[in-house]
């Protein structure tokens, strides 16, 4: 759902995922490479892919917590698949990948449930045994675009796989997970997401890519693809 190569002199007018959302916190310059030149970018290495396909699988085992849920895939074409997301809220059954848009910052949560008197909460599911701090971001930039675009988000849910616990494709999805309710926590990830916005469009909207020097970064949470050709500029 990426709009990769898309650029615009107005930066205040960007197109903002969540990925470049998240991407631009991590590193500007990783950010705008995800945005610009993607082609450009190395491969992740095999053991990485894996771990993204633990998450994928992961975020399939939460999907079947909620059997009368529809993943909201739509029609081709990004314009279409937003109109099609916008419908499907009016069926108020919970929704996987709902995508909505909000002064083109566009986001889409790993389940968005409905909740009483036409209330929302929604759930971001995380492989991990536990929180990261990016977690906290990432679902404070969903808040920002869902209720800007005109939700009424009562919770919002980061759950994680329990500690000590298996989970594989034959595992129970009741018995893996630990839902822990994160709104009480978000205000200060909430404060700066539109300064934070503003700051990565700025950057985004660079013809030319941002130098960051190679920090710890780089190696969180796994090794940047980048590393390599970042580490030769930063040495010559
Ligand atoms: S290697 Fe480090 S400095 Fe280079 S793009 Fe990745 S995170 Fe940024």
């Amino acid at each position: 759902m990426e709009k990769s190569g898309e650029r615009t002199k107005n930066s205040a007018q960007l197109f903002l995922s969540q990925n470049n959302y998240l991407n631009g916190l991590k590193c500007l310059k990783y950010a705008w490479y995800y945005k610009h030149r993607r082609d450009a970018m190395p491969a992740y290495p095999a053991a990485t892919e894996r771990v993204f396909d633990y998450g994928h699988m992961i975020g399939a085992k939460a999907r079947e917590l909620y059997p009368d849920g529809i993943l909201a895939e739509g029609p081709p074409g990004f314009g279409s698949r937003l109109d099609y997301c916008r419908g499907l809220l009016e069926r108020r059954v919970p929704l996987f990948e709902c995508g909505l848009i909000f002064e083109n910052a566009y986001a889409q949560s790993d389940l968005l449930i409905p909740t009483e008197n036409d209330k929302w909460e929604f759930i971001e599911v995380k492989s991990g045994r536990g929180i990261a701090e990016v977690n906290y971001h990432d679902v404070a930039f969903q808040h920002y675009v869902y209720s800007n675009a005109g939700l009424d988000i009562r919770h919002c849910y980061i759950m994680h796989v329990t500690p000590g616990t298996p989970a594989g494709e034959d595992s129970d999805p009741r018995k893996i997970f630990t839902k822990v309710d994160v709104t009480e926590r978000l205000s200060p990830y909430s404060a700066i997401v539109e300064d934070k916005i503003r700051e990565i469009r700025t950057v985004l909207a660079m013809s030319e890519s941002p130098e960051v020097p190679p920090g710890k970064q780089c190696d969180s949470p796994y090794r940047c693809k980048m590393y390599d050709l970042c580490r030769q500029s930063a040495d010559a």
